[in-house]
């Protein structure tokens, strides 16, 4: 059998030489992306504009792909959902829905299942690295997730890469998607809606800024001391702090858009106050927000959070005495293990 084309792996212009090479006219190409992309149909037979000769035509070479729904778990404390979907290949990932007050809503998604930077406080990192995404795969997190949302008469508006994965070793696939993503033919989710996050690859955040792309960046920074940073996000020894200084310098010398640091908080390891004056001085220059997460214990690590007043202790200090923007995050979703960052692959694969 010839493997059918992936229709959510085509862009739109891509769709539209498909359908020219079935010897449909080019503007169905547009048509269809649309009923793909923004009206999100899970059958051909249900464009209906398209003769039923077309469908015919297309559903021989082509498919619309979807997501397994494995499990989905609210939380009780906010609502948080996650998500557990199985790939074609019997692989898993998982996509969280962060709900706000205001009504809006954040998805979290992967990119990557597993991921190759194996930092030693993450989940995803413990369990090593299976593959990329594919295209298909990370634009349909966001629409199984719309189209629930949609019978709830709400909708995603924001998309954060912060689930299992390193979206910037995946470069080309998330490029494609954040494209896809933001077709105003399609979901239309503004550039300016997503974020990226990333530890710090830094060639590739030199690619993002040569694209031009007005994303948000969000870089996980979790300790501005290179040694320490070296133990804990390996990929530091490659691309150290002061690599990353540089690039992000530059980023925001040319985009002038406000740069987030993540920073998880870990037990006698990086809340000290030399810790925050390493902080502090790494993000004095910048136009930033550094984000504090108190870290999620996993298991098979040794790292623990900090007591809430140690917690306290660091926030203020780093608030009231250095002067930071920063915020303290109450991660959500604790009940279900829901917090990004905090996923891995726990079902069989295959
Ligand atoms: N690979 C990318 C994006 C996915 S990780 C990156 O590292 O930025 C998303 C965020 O969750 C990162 O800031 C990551 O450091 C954080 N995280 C990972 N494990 C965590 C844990 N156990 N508790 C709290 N945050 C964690
Ligand atoms: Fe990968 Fe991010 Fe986890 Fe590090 S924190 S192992 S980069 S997913």
């Amino acid at each position: 059998m010839s493997e059918k084309i992936n229709l959510l792996n085509l862009n739109q212009q891509e769709l539209e030489e498909l359908v020219i090479s079935l010897g449909m006219k080019k503007f169905y190409g547009k048509q269809i992306f649309n009923w793909l992309h923004q009206k999100i149909v899970r059958d051909l037979n249900e464009i209906t504009n398209l003769s039923l000769k077309d469908r015919e035509l297309l559903s021989e070479k082509a498919y619309i792909p979807f997501l397994n729904l494995l499990k989905q778990q609210v939380s009780k404390i906010d609502k948080t959902e996650k998500f557990l979907f199985k790939l074609e290949d019997g692989n898993t990932i998982e996509t969280v829905l962060l709900r706000h007050k205001d009504k809006r809503n954040t998805l979290c998604i992967s990119s990557q299942v597993g991921c190759p930077v194996k930092c030693a406080f993450c989940a995803t990192g413990q369990d090593g690295f299976v593959r990329n995404l594919d295209v298909n795969e990370i634009i349909n997190q966001v629409y199984t997730v719309e189209r629930r949302l949609t019978k709830q008469g709400s909708n995603i508006n924001n998309i954060v890469f912060m689930g299992m994965g390193e979206p910037l070793l995946n470069l080309s696939n998330v490029l494609k998607a954040l494209d896809i993503l933001s077709n105003e033919n399609g979901i239309n989710i503004s550039k300016r809606k997503i974020t990226i996050s990333t530890s710090g690859i830094v060639p590739n955040i030199e690619k993002i800024l040569l694209e031009k792309l007005p994303i948000e960046l969000a870089i996980s920074l979790h300790s501005a001391i290179n040694a320490k940073r070296d133990m804990i996000i390996p990929v530091n020894r490659s691309y150290p702090l002061e690599d990353l200084y540089a690039i992000l310098q530059e980023y925001q010398r040319q985009t002038k858009r406000r740069i987030s640091f993540e920073y998880i908080m870990i037990n006698d390891f990086n809340v000290s106050d030399i810790d925050a004056n390493a902080l502090a001085d790494f993000v004095h220059e910048f136009d930033h927000v550094v984000n504090l997460i108190p870290y999620n214990p996993v298991a098979g690590t040794e790292f623990e959070r900090p007591s809430e007043k140690k917690i306290e202790k660091f926030f203020t200090f780093l608030k009231d005495v250095r002067k930071v923007n920063v915020t303290l995050r109450r991660e959500k979703g604790t009940d279900i293990d829901g917090a990004c960052g905090q996923l891995r692959q726990k079902a069989p694969k295959k």
